[in-house]
Order: structure tokens, then C-alpha cells, then sequence
């Protein structure tokens, strides 16, 4: 970012004869229209009033930064970062983006973990919400039901049953997958309540209840479940 050291703001002059006065903050620059008779003097003293604005708009530029993209139920959304004087971190889930608020104090650190911590807590309460409508729509479709059914972050796999308990156990990442993709995995879970183990009988299962299974594991081919 351009020139502000030590509370020396760098700015560019811009004098024309009929320019009214004005402070212009775009990309990290500061640009000055002034009028021509305004003397040197007079805009460094402007520029000294209006240094809070100033450097308030300059941090504003330097904190925004596109950090990566992420995705919601198939659906691609940037993940755009704003180190602001906050307590603790914030997210926004926006139409077509996910807007991380981080508190000013933490900048400058390595904020990759804290991000991904709070993308995490997002796709567990996305999942809560989502998985319910999921497990309702499949019960009401087959009768099937797991005994209970677990958000669990940091498991290898993107779900998996516990046959012994009847529980389903689902990473939060499953609501970075499509809908579609989403059912067939918990319909794939559930057809274990009969089989322990992927036997015939397992398939003959799934395809009664998910005629275009083969499709779906293929689509999900590098994902564990
Ligand atoms: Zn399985």
C-alpha cells in the first residue's frame, strides 16, 4: 500500500482552475483536488484535519482481501476477509459471498486457522439446519431412520454409520456437495441399518431407494463415506 509512514500521508495534488477542494481515497491512494490558488500550506493543513478520515480509508482498502472460495451446497462463494475493530470474528453469509469480519487486533498473524476455524462453525450450523430437512424428506419417502445422527468436524470420512449404535456420524463438509449429492450419502448410510458391509444385498438396497446410485458414487469418487 502507498505511503502512509509513521502518520505521513502521501498524497498526490491535483490543481485545476475550476476544482472545488477535495480529498479522494481510491486504491490505497490519496489524491487531492485543489483549487490552483490553494497554497501548499493550505492543503497540508486540510490534509491534517482530515487525517483520521484519510488513514480510516486507507486501512479499510489494505484489510479487504479476497481470501478464497469456498462452497455451500455445490455453489461457489468467495470468502472475502475485513480486519475491523471488533471482539471476535464475524461472518456474513451473503447472497454470493461469505464476508469474514476479523478483529484488528489479530492482523498480521497467520489467519488461515482462524478462517478455516470459522468456516467450520458455519458448515456446522448449515449442516444442523440442512440435515433435519434431509432426514424428515428420507423418512417420509422410505421409513428409514437412524437411531440418532451426530455433527462431527475433522473425521477423514464425509459420513459413516455405526452399525452397533444405529448412529450416523456426518462431517460438516457434506454442505460443500450438492443436494443431491447429500441425500445419497445419508440414503447410502441408512441402507446400512439392514447391512453391515457393501454386499449385494447392501446395492440391491440403495437401488431401490436411489435407482441413479452408481452416478453419485462415481460423482463422489474422492470423497470417503
Ligand atoms: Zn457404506
Amino acid at each position: 500500500m502507498k505511503k502512509v509512514k509513521e502518520n505521513v500521508i502521501a498524497y498526490t495534488i491535483n490543481k485545476a482552475i475550476f476544482s472545488d477542494f477535495d480529498i479522494l481515497v481510491n486504491n490505497g491512494e490519496v489524491v487531492v483536488k485543489a483549487p490552483w490558488y490553494f497554497s501548499r500550506q493550505r492543503i497540508q493543513e486540510a490534509i491534517k484535519e482530515n487525517k483520521n478520515w484519510i488513514l480510516q480509508k486507507l486501512k479499510e482498502m489494505e484489510n479487504v482481501s479476497l481470501f478464497k472460495t469456498t462452497k455451500i451446497l455445490g455453489i461457489n462463494y468467495a470468502v472475502k476477509v475485513i480486519s475491523r475493530n471488533v471482539k471476535s470474528p464475524e461472518l456474513n453469509l451473503n447472497n454470493n459471498y461469505i464476508e469474514i469480519i476479523l478483529p484488528s487486533r489479530i492482523k498480521g498473524r497467520n489467519n488461515n486457522q482462524i478462517i478455516d476455524m470459522i468456516l467450520n462453525k458455519m458448515y456446522v450450523k448449515l449442516t444442523e439446519k440442512h440435515l433435519e430437512n434431509v432426514f424428515e424428506e428420507i423418512r417420509i419417502e422410505t421409513g428409514l431412520a437412524p437411531e440418532d445422527y451426530k455433527i462431527v468436524e475433522n473425521q477423514d470420512k464425509i459420513a459413516k454409520f455405526n452399525y452397533d449404535t444405529k448412529e450416523i456420524f456426518i462431517n460438516p463438509r457434506i454442505m460443500e456437495l450438492d443436494e443431491n449429492c447429500i441425500k445419497y450419502i445419508i440414503m447410502h448410510e441408512l441402507c446400512h441399518l439392514q447391512f453391515k458391509t457393501h454386499a449385494k444385498g447392501f446395492y440391491k438396497m440403495l437401488k431401490a431407494y436411489f435407482p441413479k446410485y452408481e452416478e453419485y458414487d462415481a460423482i463422489l469418487r474422492e470423497y470417503k463415506f
